[in-house]
């Protein structure tokens, strides 16, 4: 697959595409130790069966917070819900924070309470939620925080393994020992278990993992994975030298693949300082 800038227009309106390239100075985690530097890009698009995007990202290299939100309900509620959950992890991005995962699981409270807050003052957008899934690299550590079924990968001497868990009914009974087939036939893979906003608490999956310089990370929509196989992402991520051009080469996947939902991939590289 060529993910030339044509390839992408032939696909009809061109996906919004950030990208970041930042200085190593600030990549000092609270005891002064000097991280990776954070190379990385964003896509999103519509895809080709929704009228709307109710995808968000947020890119706040400054901070070593990104994030993706994949909002949900109808009456344009998931654009509300997605841009609130975003918008407190914003509000909560700060270069050098002593907890990253305590302030990511506030900043998931915070979300949660900022859109139950909208779904009690209007009645119609009763269902209102979002996926989040968000990570924080200070140093060469990083914290996820995780709730819904987009997703969290890393990339690491070319074996791609998946950080984030899917709270679908599918992943929760194949995680409970189901048989994968039987579980298939019995549970659908695209109700959400856990979702911010929907109910009056919410616990995010909280995961640390080590960052070394060479590694990618993806963050995605099901957009995309429900679109693409994991060995094509990987392949992808793999041969795509750029952030940049692994966010457009995701992208074509998805879109080439009928893009039957709203597509977001966020991709960072972290690089020798
Ligand atoms: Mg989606």
């Amino acid at each position: 697959m060529n993910p030339s800038p044509s390839r992408l227009t032939a696909l009809g309106t061109p996906p919004t595409v950030s990208s970041f390239d930042h200085d190593p100075q600030v990549w000092k985690d609270p005891r002064g130790r000097e991280g990776p530097r954070l190379r990385g890009a964003a896509a999103s698009h519509v895809g080709f069966h929704r009228e709307e995007n109710e995808d968000r990202f947020l890119l706040r290299p400054d901070a070593g917070l990104f994030a993706v939100a994949d909002g949900m309900g109808g009456h344009e509620a998931g654009e509300v819900a997605a841009t609130l959950a975003v918008e407190s992890l914003a509000d909560a991005a700060q270069p050098r924070v002593e907890l990253p995962a305590q302030c990511l699981r506030q900043a998931v409270w915070e979300a949660n309470r900022r859109i139950q807050g909208v779904t009690e003052s209007l009645a119609r957008r009763t269902g209102m939620g979002t996926t989040l899934s968000a990570i924080w690299i200070q140093g060469g550590r990083a914290v996820i925080a995780h709730v819904g079924d987009s997703r969290v990968y890393r990339l690491r001497n070319g074996r791609l393994e998946q950080i984030s868990e899917d709270h679908t009914l599918l992943a929760e009974a194949l995680r409970g020992g189901f048989d994968p087939e039987r579980a298939a036939r019995l549970f659908p893979s695209n109700v959400l278990t856990r979702a911010v906003g929907i109910q009056r608490e919410v616990e995010p999956l909280l995961v640390d993992c080590s960052v070394q310089p060479g590694d990618r990370f993806l963050l995605c929509s099901d957009g995309l994975t429900d679109m693409v196989a994991e060995s094509v992402i990987a392949e992808q991520l793999t041969v795509r030298v750029s952030p940049t051009q692994a966010a457009n080469g995701l992208m074509v996947e998805a879109l080439a693949a009928g893009g039957g939902d709203n597509v977001t991939v966020v991709v960072i590289d972290a690089v020798s300082a």
